[in-house]
């Protein structure tokens, strides 16, 4: 499996979006190297985990022609995931010669009722009709085309069903875990249940190694660590699994030479835009 970072920041983006801190005004000096955008993940080329406000900015940035795109797995509608108003382009007059003509978008019910607001407007006919609408609930398992799909709950809202996502493509199997705290207990079951073993995790980092407290519904280092050795306690990795932290908050100057000399001292990688791993 080729699994390819498109954006590793958290909502905000690095540099924020409004943000005039002493990180963001630094990162805005070395954007070439700094640059953090929305998350969003792009698998083998034609599974894409999230539909980020930077989608288009990553075709542009990275050369990636999303029409290959045949799945989309949603993890929840918060606005740095989720950016519907995008899909009116899709077809028609705006796109040709398209590599899939149809797009299968998995997800709960507040993301497929927040993309109808979001297209109610502009979205034609001819293009709508070829993109496909899958409600997805947590601990259930389907397929998508060559993929065999888990979804789990995450720890991160009560509004809605964020999820997490186990997918395999018959070789290897990824465990995407964000947005969400630490996980529920039923989690490591389910997947146990499944014989899962996972060669790749990767994990939400918003809080990478800021002091705490902090809000539940994200992860920092320590948090990362309780899932890894839940994971082994589970049997759910295999021995060589790889362990990448992502979704960096502004906050913890989510620098990327700082960034990857902090995880690498827990042994985990962190990754950065455009960063691509085979396993
Ligand atoms: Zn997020
Ligand atoms: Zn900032
Ligand atoms: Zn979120």
């Amino acid at each position: 499996m080729r699994i390819q970072y498109l954006g590793t920041a958290a909502a905000e983006g690095f540099p924020g979006v409004f943000c005039n801190c002493e990180y963001c005004r630094a990162a805005r000096g070395d954007l070439k190297k700094e640059l953090r955008t929305r998350s969003q993940v792009l698998i083998d080329g034609n599974l894409l985990v999230d539909f980020c406000p930077d989608t288009y900015l990553h075709s542009l940035r990275f050369g990636i022609d999303f029409s290959a795109v045949k799945y989309l797995l949603v993890t929840h509608s918060h606005t740095d995931h989720f950016y519907a108003q995008e899909f009116v382009n899709r077809g028609g007059n705006f796109a040709k010669q398209m590599q899939s003509s149809d797009l299968q978008i998995y997800a709960n019910a507040e993301v497929l009722s927040v993309y109808r607001e979001g297209t109610a407007r502009e979205m034609s006919e001819n293009i709508g009709s070829h993109i496909q609408l899958i409600q997805v609930r947590p601990f259930e398992k389907f397929s998508a085309g060559e993929y065999e799909i888990l979804t789990l709950p995450a720890s991160h809202t009560n509004n809605e069903d964020a999820l997490l996502y186990c997918i395999s493509n018959g070789e290897s199997t990824l465990l995407y875990l964000n947005d969400t705290g630490l996980l529920r207990e039923e989690c490591y079951r389910f997947l146990s249940k499944n014989g899962i073993k996972a060669g790749f995790v990767s994990m939400d980092c918003t809080f990478a190694d800021s002091p705490g407290p902090h809000s539940e519904r994200h992860m920092g280092f320590e948090q990362n660590e309780i899932v890894r050795q839940k994971l082994l306690q589970y049997g759910l990795v295999c021995e060589d699994a790889k362990y990448y932290v992502t979704h960096f908050s502004h906050n913890i100057a989510p620098f990327l030479e700082r960034m990857e000399a902090e995880a690498l001292k827990r042994g985990f990688y962190a990754a950065h835009d455009g960063l691509t791993v085979e396993f």
